[in-house]
């Protein structure tokens, strides 16, 4: 990354290699959503190195202690599979560290060996290795398809067949799937449902578990996370609604034909249309009128992008990262009359290109746009040689660009390694709408305070 200064501008066609990927591997987005249950320890079936490198990450961009077990591959399980090792790990992680829930996902080396995890853990209830009312659950992770987002929502669908069942006693609660999001932004999604009186189960919910404050006392299951006991109901739910097709719409499809819960898959409700939309979907589930509060909450991003608008108007933007989060940021970029001009994600999925071609016709975009999926680093660092930009919006990888070109830099998304407060507060919901605003405000004015000869510099511009 820190030879990025000698990026050439030419570009030329690639077809077999990727340069800073803008993504990482399965199994962390696995992790993560396996952290979102309560009383759950994550389990990496593969080498200890894969391992550290998902918690690694992840405590990297929460900074909090990750727990996770491996099965700790050597030559032996490499060559004749990890059956034994996954059987003695958990065996020895129900004795030793006492979870509820033990969520194991699968490793490039276990995929290519060709591991069943499902016939495995079969084998482990069979021979008593998993405790009276302790789960464990399970999901394919291969990390040479798809990225931290497939992965996430591979260990969604782990989490849905792993507790839900077809049958379960009618509850009138809505599960809401949130995607692969901060935990301050599933904090947020709860406190919306709850203003808008629509009983829910949230899951993953990592609030409060990546997030904890600091007591004085370790604990190393929080007591956050989605519960057991709400868990076992997702198949007794009215309707499912999933933010997000890369992170959540698998998981309530599956949930919509295993268990007959009907879903509506979403945008992440980043910005204003998209929490329009998740606001009026609850409204219809809740059969209720939005209440003042969020009228409120709703007018303070109006009033804000009405106030400052000429600082916004036509700045150009590059930005990357999960399709989830991208869909979302530009079309409320749009919505601020800003021009969303370089658009690259990592992940992969015909339907983004696609998705974005139609926000920016239904908003007019005045001037052409680049979009590449999957798409990497390089290239985009590449278009910005060649149409320089206002501003950059995406994970810390971005920063060798913003220093190398001198452009203003919002993080956002995953991993945020050198910065903090993506845990603490929310970008989904009208208030990070707010917190989206005045970021994006706060790098362009610096800038233009930085740089604007002394004799035109204004207290206001
Ligand atoms: S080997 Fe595969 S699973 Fe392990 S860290 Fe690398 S990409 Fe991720």
């Amino acid at each position: 990354m820190t030879l990025l200064r000698h990026t050439p501008k030419e570009i030329s066609e690639r077809s077999a290699l990727t340069i800073n990927p803008a993504k990482t591997c399965q199994p962390i987005g696995a992790m993560y959503a396996g952290l979102g249950v309560r009383g759950c320890l994550p389990h990496s079936h593969g080498s200890q190195g894969c391992c550290a490198y998902h918690r690694s990450t992840l405590t990297r961009h929460y900074k909090e202690p990750i727990s996770a077990g491996t099965s700790s591959f050597t030559e032996g399980a490499s060559v004749f599979g990890g059956q034994a090792n996954l059987l003695q790990a958990i065996q020895n992680i129900f004795t030793i560290y006492e979870p509820d829930v033990i969520a194991v996902h699968t490793t490039c080396l276990s995929e290519t060996i060709g591991d069943d995890l499902g016939q495995i853990a079969d084998k482990a209830q069979q021979e008593g290795k998993i405790p009276e009312g302790k789960y464990v659950i399970h999901a394919s992770t291969p990390s040479y398809v798809g990225s931290h987002v497939t992965g996430f929502s591979n260990m969604c669908v782990g989490i849905a067949k792993g507790f839900g069942k077809a049958g379960t006693q009618k509850t009138g609660k809505v599960n809401i799937l949130p995607g692969f999001v901060e935990p301050s932004d599933m904090e947020e999604l709860k406190r919306l449902a709850t203003a808008m009186d629509v009983k829910h189960i949230l899951f993953p919910d990592t609030s409060g578990v990546v997030n904890a404050p600091l007591m004085g006392e370790y604990h190393m299951f929080p007591d956050a996370g989605t519960p057991i006991e709400e868990l076992l109901q997702i198949g007794g739910s009215k309707g499912t609604i999933a933010l997000g097709e890369w992170a959540s719409a698998q998981a309530a499809r599956f949930m919509d034909t295993e268990f007959k819960v009907p879903c509506a898959v979403l945008d992440l409700p980043i910005g204003l249309r998209a929490t329009d939309r998740f606001i009026d979907t609850l409204r219809k589930v809740a059969g209720k009128n939005v209440p003042a509060e969020i009228d409120r909450e709703r007018g303070l991003v109006v009033d804000f992008l009405s106030d400052m608008h000429q600082y916004f108007y036509h700045k150009k933007v590059a930005l990357w990262g999960d399709p989830d989060q991208l869909i979302s940021l530009v079309e409320f970029l749009r919505d601020l009359d800003m021009l969303p001009v370089a658009i690259v994600t990592g992940t992969p999925g015909k339907k983004f290109e696609k998705r974005i071609a139609e926000i920016m016709e239904e908003t007019n975009m005045p001037v052409p746009y680049k979009v590449k999926c999957p798409g990497d680093m390089f290239l985009m660092h590449q278009w910005i040689k060649n149409e320089p930009v206002d501003l950059l919006i995406g994970n810390t990888y971005g920063k060798f660009i913003a220093r190398d070109e001198n452009i203003p830099f919002v993080r956002h998304g995953f991993p945020i390694l050198d910065r903090q407060g993506h845990q603490y507060f929310p970008t989904v919901g009208y208030k990070g709408a707010l917190r989206l605003m005045e970021k994006i405000l706060d790098v362009l004015l610096s800038k233009a305070d930085a740089e604007t000869p002394e004799e035109k510099l204004e207290l206001v511009y």
